[in-house]
């Protein structure tokens, strides 16, 4: 892409730009403040400090006590280290995980790993807005059950899931909770108390803060095992000098979000309800994906008839507009999402969707650019469609 082509970043979902002020609190924790926070002398103290503060700022974020945040690589090994770590530590109780059908990989196919030791997985439902069933979670709970992992809010078409009635549940049948909060962290109000949450992942980058840093929550008094061993980092549960740069620059960055959150959440929210309305009442055809009300303040999620999502996503490109699509590329075919099938979409709706994720950045006219847009490339599509030509000759 040229360099003077402006983008229009709207996959905030993947990755966000990491905020200047971030980046200013890390660097001299590169170049002038390079202490390993394990050492003795004075000089290295900064470091530590530094640690402990990020780890204090992370706490009262949501609502626990610093030496119950533990830093992790980010929202994957937070997601691996929980259940794996759980699902070890407590299989003398049982060898029994209830997650959803809706989860990212790293809870999936972490799950799909523990299913090839022995232990045994049920996998809920979603309804078509995609939440899951309580009636279902309480049917699926068992004497064996030991943990309970269903995100806070799903990445791809934005649904909330019922946490705090799940960790009600997980509580009155002494199981472990964990959540996977990395698409709602700092974008919503979490208090792990309020929702009995025992183990919560966040992930730095998709917050404004640095990629490759994020943190596990781990409630006192669970029972988990050290996930890297080696030093006796982390209170010994993860081993590894720590990155200090990136932790740094995770405390900055949940710190200028949660100051903001709420406006955040109110400007992003107003723009996603007029890119909704208006895609919905100007592009025919074309729904909506994920909960109408209860969905991330930044998410919006469409399907159209008669296209596919990639060829979608191309063009976008091309008008400079970044945004995603359900599909995953796997072994050459491009299979809908795991997410799109469990709402109940037919595999040629699923295939043509469209995802968009807005940031604090994001403006009016952007949103009025890319509504614009999209009508003109959908109906371009659908132009070359022999299905659609199909279906128009149908209707009349
Ligand atoms: C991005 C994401 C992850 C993975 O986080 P990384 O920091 O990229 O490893 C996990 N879960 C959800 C819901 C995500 O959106």
């Amino acid at each position: 892409m040229s360099d003077d082509k402006k983008v229009i970043y709207l996959d905030n979902a993947a990755t966000t730009r990491t905020k200047p002020e971030v980046v200013e609190a890390m660097l001299p924790f590169f170049t002038e403040y390079y202490g390993n926070p394990s050492s003795v002398y004075d000089f290295s103290g900064i470091s530590k400090k530094a640690v402990s503060d990020a780890r204090q700022i992370l706490a009262s974020s949501i609502g626990a006590k610093p030496q119950e945040i533990y830093f992790t690589a980010g929202g994957s090994e937070s997601d691996n280290w929980a259940i794996k770590a759980a699902a070890e530590a407590y299989q003398k109780k049982g060898r029994h995980i209830i997650t959803s059908k809706i989860e990212h990989h790293a809870v999936l196919h972490t799950c799909q790993y523990l299913e090839r030791q022995g232990f045994e997985v049920t996998y809920l439902d979603v309804d078509e807005n995609g939440v899951i069933k309580l009636e279902e979670l309480k049917r699926a709970i068992r004497p064996d059950t030991i943990l309970i992992s269903i995100m806070f809010a799903n990445n791809e078409i934005g649904t909330m899931e019922p946490i705090k009635e799940i960790g009600q549940l997980a509580k009155e049948h002494q199981i472990l909770f964990h959540t996977d909060a990395v698409q709602a962290y700092a974008h919503v109000p979490i208090d792990v108390d309020e929702c009995h949450i025992d183990m919560l992942s966040a992930s730095g980058h998709k917050l404004s803060g640095p990629k490759g840093i994020g943190f596990l929550y781990i409630r006192t008094g669970v029972k988990i095992l050290s996930f890297i061993h080696g030093g006796a980092q982390e209170r010994k549960r993860r081993a590894g000098t720590e990155n200090v740069p990136g932790i740094v620059g995770l405390g900055k960055a949940a710190e200028l979000a949660m100051a903001t959150l709420k406006e955040r959440a109110e400007k992003e929210k107003g723009l996603r309800d007029r890119l909704i309305r208006r895609v919905l009442s100007e592009v025919p055809y074309t729904r909506l994906n994920g909960h109408p009300t209860d969905r991330l303040p930044n998410n919006a999620d469409f399907a159209f008839q008669f296209i596919e999502g990639e060829s979608l996503l191309i063009m976008l490109d091309m008008a400079g507009i970044c945004g995603s699509s359900g599909s995953a590329c796997t072994s050459g075919s491009l299979d809908p999402s795991h997410v799109l099938l469990a709402i109940g979409l037919p595999h040629e709706i699923a295939h043509g969707s469209l995802r968009l994720t807005l940031s604090e950045e994001t403006t009016m006219e952007e949103i009025d650019y890319v509504v614009g847009e999209i009508k003109r490339i959908v109906e371009r599509l659908r132009s070359m469609s022999p299905l659609y030509e199909d279906f128009v000759k149908q209707g009349r």
